[in-house]
């Protein structure tokens, strides 16, 4: 195993990795997934204050037709009473008060009416609040997108560059050792470390002297008995 050429590609990989995160890391990329959250949090809200409306509205609709209602009836008895004299003192008192029982029902209906509307405006004004904040949101995002789509296009050219530049340096590696390096990567990053002072530079454990003679005796490269990267032993 050529662990100076692995520590090569390895350099040449982490510095890819980390331009990749960088590019995941983007304020402008933070700003525009916050901006479709919140976009998505306002449709939400105004498919609500939609279904809120309508309902409103049939509730109205049903109130003014109890409104009609009680208007005709009320109507019908003062034709009958037209004709008072007609009536003795019993049946008039009666339809008074008939009368008087309409009156206060239809008091009650049209403040029902007047609160239901007062309802309904009150919605259509924060529907109006709703669809203004994500109008204003949209069109910051738009710019945004326009300046992130850019810095993407970039940044990918360059994420590229430096991925090949990892690649070209992997094709002179050993396949086995590439892949005990893709190994360790799926569980540490860096998967290599320094073997500095007797110490992994990776986890900064003391190796123990039986695994320092080891590595010390043989050919062979070695893992952290802590953290599992693979050593490099600085000459
Ligand atoms: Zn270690």
């Amino acid at each position: 195993m050529n662990l100076a050429e692995l520590w090569n590609y390895m350099l040449l990989d982490m510095e890819a990795e980390r331009f990749g995160n960088e590019m995941r890391q983007s304020a402008k990329r933070k700003l525009l997934l916050k901006q479709t959250e919140f976009l998505k949090e306002q449709q939400a809200k105004f498919a609500k204050v939609e279904a809120d409306i309508e309902q409103l509205a049939q509730q109205l609709d049903e109130l003014k037709k109890e409104a009609d209602r009680l208007n005709a009836l009320l109507g019908e008895i003062i034709e009958q009473n037209q004709d008072v004299d007609a009536l003795d003192a019993d049946a008039l008192s009666e339809r008074m008060t008939a009368a008087e029982r309409l009156l206060a029902s239809l008091n009650d209906c049209e403040k029902q009416i007047e609160n239901v509307r007062r309802e309904a405006e009150s919605a259509e004004r924060s529907q109006t609040e709703i669809k203004r904040r994500a109008a204003k949101t949209k069109a910051e995002y738009d710019a945004v997108k326009k300046e992130y789509d850019v810095e993407f296009a970039q940044d990918k050219v360059k994420l590229k560059q430096l991925r090949d530049k990892a690649e070209k340096a992997a094709a002179s590696l050993d396949k086995a050792d590439l892949d005990r390096y893709k190994q360790i990567k799926l569980h540490c990053t860096p998967p290599m470390a320094r073997l500095v002072n007797n110490q992994c530079t990776g986890c900064f454990m003391t190796l123990p002297v039986g695994t320092l003679r080891e590595i010390k005796a043989s050919n062979e490269p070695h893992t952290c008995d802590n953290c599992g990267r693979l050593l490099y032993p600085q000459d």
